[in-house]
């Protein structure tokens, strides 16, 4: 840590002291969740999304990282803490999403007053590949400053079956932090819990008749999918989505589509679409086959029209045009 990084840190400090004595002389203490709204804090939209669904007129939520935008590499700003401070609930991700949680906000932030909930804590979670961790971490180690490296892939909201699990989680904190409330949740929890249970079924039946087990995308986002349903990715710009692909990257791709006679490329539409367009005019150009360009949502907003649990949705017909073709 240098010395501007250490004064940026004090400087947060110092005005999140300044807000936190300012809002303790205006407000006192918080009223009882019954009078109020529960306010949650998540870190992005799907948890946004599965607070609001389970929470309903009991919750105020927001969404710490905008929509639509890089997750891997976000960092907070001095109100998005001061957000957290006030905060009932943070709902985070867990499995290495938030690095910047544990290594600037726990430190800095006294969060007595607040529960915080790893939506992913205890849920079995699959291994982020050696040559796949973030590269600012590799960084960070030449300059030899201490870290916390994930070891494990964090895209398990886009899984219908892992999104469950999550939002289980979510339903218990809101029912334990706000009784008086808890048959409203549990019945919101079970409408959201038979949705994503049936997306699920949806997704077991309509790909166990896959003709091809593999699907080229622009990021490795699709792990859970893949583990749970039986096939495999590889991604162009790999599973953190800030690294720039080298030309024999590029090369071992477009040989492997032409190898498996691979002809649909996804990509989602919050990504740059140059590597996935130069590899597919690349195929076009050497074989005269046609590649088709699929949209394959991330869920870091809505998009398209569609909200969440609908990109979930949608990722399954897409999915179809990829493995179900010969
Ligand atoms: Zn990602």
């Amino acid at each position: 840590m240098n010395s501007k990084q250490v004064a940026l840190i004090l400087t947060v400090a110092v005005l999140i002291l300044a807000v936190s004595a300012a809002l303790y002389i205006l407000g006192g203490q918080k009223p009882p969740p019954q009078e109020r709204n529960v306010s949650v804090v998540a870190t992005f939209y799907p948890l946004a999304y599965m607070v609001q669904e389970i929470g309903g007129d009991h919750v105020s939520v927001k969404s710490l990282i905008p929509y639509n935008t890089e997750v891997h590499s976000w960092q907070p700003s001095v109100s998005d803490m001061v957000s957290m401070t006030n905060a009932d609930l943070i709902v985070l991700n867990g499995a290495g999403l938030e690095q910047w949680f544990e290594e600037k906000v726990m430190p800095l932030l006294n969060l007595s007053r607040t529960l915080v909930v790893d939506t992913t804590a205890g849920l079995e979670l699959l291994p982020l590949g050696d040559h796949e961790h973030h590269q600012d971490y590799e960084n960070e180690h030449e300059t030899g400053e201490h870290n916390h490296e994930s070891d494990y892939d964090p895209h398990t909201w886009l899984s219908p079956y892992m999104a469950m699990k999550q939002a289980e989680k979510i339903y218990f904190a809101l029912k334990n932090f706000d009784p008086d409330n808890s048959e409203y949740y549990r019945q919101r929890w079970d409408s959201l819990k038979t949705r994503l249970n049936s997306l699920d079924t949806s997704y077991q039946q309509e790909l166990a008749n896959k003709s091809r087990e593999m699907i080229i995308t622009s990021h490795g986002a699709y792990g859970y999918l893949c583990s749970r349903y039986g096939f495999e990715q590889r991604s162009v710009i790999g599973l953190t989505a800030d690294k720039q692909p080298s030309v024999q990257e590029m090369r071992a791709i477009i040989d492997l589509m032409n190898e498996q006679n691979i002809s649909v490329l996804y990509l989602d539409p919050a990504y740059s679409p140059s590597y996935i367009n130069s590899i597919k005019s690349e195929i076009e150009r050497q074989t005269g086959r046609r590649v088709e360009i699929v949209k394959l949502y991330l869920g870091l907003g809505p998009v398209d029209g569609k909200d969440y649990f609908e990109q979930l949705a949608s990722n399954l017909q897409s999915l179809k045009i990829g493995l179900l073709t010969n």
